[in-house]
């Protein structure tokens, strides 16, 4: 591209070996090479870029840190510029008084979580990617994460946001309130987008201070229906721990295979709860989980100290990655939703059509708030194979709608899961949805092919 001299002192290239690496993220979609790659080192920058692609008919395509489950962040239309967030990554300000904090759209999740620790804060959403993936793409997923069952998602921290919309033009959206009701709230349209409304140049988000103490047990079930059936049995009593994730016997076979954590794998199923808070009222409420246990003849370990405490978690964090070194296999991965008394059901039935199948099923994740992330393992090279995975895929989805539940609980709708969102929602509240991005990208620059399904 000739004139890329135009937004001179910008990075920008269009090298094939800087815009092969944009080209993916870590679902199974498959994108195309863009035809440019932006690294804005600021908002002001962000503002240019997006002016001078709209002149010229460029796509733009928002990126974090490409740790997205729907393909979200990949170039899928010719002439797209991919506008990579990764070197704007300052903590503004950390407020201890107003629990606050202002920061760029690049920051690593797991780096702000140890800022906010040395002054005795945490920012609740942590998703098992919280290593790798951005703020920005957090706000943009409306990402969860283990401890949503007690503290909720990233959209329930986000106080106020600065946005480059597609005219290249800036809006702050949100106040840094924890009340107010000052006409709609737009920021809840741009939390979840997906980047197809604007691009998410600064971010001000609500944090908490830490708790006074954790503890953490597994509880270990023979039968798969009775670790569904715990769940809505410790949320009864009135106990909401900070996590109650569940793993099934593959997922902690897989896990064993590539660490040395000592996870069960003579089990059915498995629970890591954690409850935090002052310590009396916590112990307590450890003894009742174990009693619920062993009523349900399950089995409690406790983890003694921090280490094991992270050995676990670090476990618990590499599962997607253990699924993808598996050599034969490959992972369909979908992340459904619902409603926590149906867990026991859609838990047996996933099981029964693993069987059936004859394909590998391996389920995992926020158990406490009925979100499993569902990884149908197919055949590499097995076309046959791959066919029924996807055949698999429109079950489950038609299953959990049935259920009442949501065919994605966090990761988004991107482009895998957008031949099937009509499954879930009505024609008029895709029409409303359509309406609403006309108005935010009359050109249909931000993102398209993302989010609604094909015309
Ligand atoms: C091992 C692993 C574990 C995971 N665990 C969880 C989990 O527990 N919970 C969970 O919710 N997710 C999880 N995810 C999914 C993923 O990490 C999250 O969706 C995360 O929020 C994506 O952040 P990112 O920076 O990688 O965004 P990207 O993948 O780069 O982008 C995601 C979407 O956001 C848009 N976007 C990114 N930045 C901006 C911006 N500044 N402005 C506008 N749009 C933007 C992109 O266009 C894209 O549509 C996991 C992923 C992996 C690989």
């Amino acid at each position: 591209m000739k004139d890329l001299k135009l937004i001179e002192g910008i990075d920008i290239s269009d090298k094939k070996e800087d815009l092969i690496c944009y080209s993916y993220d870590a679902s199974y979609a498959e994108g195309i090479i863009p035809e440019l790659v932006a690294w804005p080192k600021s908002t002001e920058e962000i503002s240019k870029i997006i002016r001078w692609a709209a002149n010229r008919g460029l796509k733009i395509v928002p990126r974090g840190a490409g740790t997205g489950m729907a393909g979200g962040a990949i170039p899928i239309k010719q002439k797209s510029l991919v506008v990579s967030l990764e070197k704007m990554r300052e903590v503004y300000e950390i407020n201890r008084k107003n629990f606050t904090t202002t920061v760029d759209p690049g920051v690593i999740n797991g780096e702000l979580q140890r800022e906010l620790q040395i002054h005795g804060l945490f920012f609740p959403p942590d998703p098992a990617s919280l290593e790798y993936c951005t703020i920005g793409g957090n706000v943009s997923t409306n990402a969860g994460g283990p401890r949503a069952i007690k503290y909720g998602v990233t959209r329930n921290y986000v106080y106020e946001l600065e946005v480059v919309l597609s005219n290249g033009s800036t809006v702050k959206l949100g106040g840094v309130t924890a009340k107010r009701v000052v006409g709609y709230e737009l920021k809840e349209l741009l939390i979840g987008a997906e980047g197809t409304l604007g691009v998410i140049s600064k971010i001000t988000l609500k944090v908490l201070p830490e708790p006074e103490e954790i503890i953490t047990l597994l509880l270990k079930f023979n039968d798969l229906a009775k670790a569904g059936e715990c769940i809505p049995k410790i949320l009864s009593k009135g106990i909401t721990p900070r996590t109650l994730e569940f793993l099934d016997s593959t997922c902690l076979r897989i896990i064993e295979d590539n660490s040395e954590v000592g996870l069960p794998t003579n089990v059915e199923a498995m629970l890591l709860v954690e409850l935090d808070g002052e310590i009396t009222s916590i112990k307590r409420q450890a003894e009742m989980i174990v009693d619920i246990t062993r009523k349900l003849k399950g089995e409690t370990q406790v983890a003694s100290d921090y280490y094991s405490r992270e050995a676990l978690w670090k476990a618990r964090r590499s599962i997607s990655p253990c699924i993808l070194k598996m050599k034969d296999k490959k992972k369909i991965n979908i992340d459904i939703a619902v409603p926590i008394d149906k867990l026991s059901k859609i838990l047996l039935s996933l099981k029964e059509i693993s069987e059936i199948n004859q394909i590998p099923i391996v389920s995992f994740g926020h158990g406490g708030d009925g979100n499993i992330h569902v990884n149908i393992l197919v055949t590499k090279d097995d076309e046959e194979s791959q066919k029924k995975g996807f055949e698999i895929v429109t079950q489950v989805f038609q299953l959990t709608v049935e259920l009442g539940g949501s065919i994605s609980g966090e990761h988004g709708i991107g482009v895998t899961k957008k031949p099937y969102i009509e499954m879930q929602l009505s024609r008029k509240s895709l029409e409303l949805m359509k309406a609403v991005k006309k108005v935010f990208d009359p050109k249909e620059i931000m993102n398209p092919g993302k989010i609604f399904p094909s015309e």
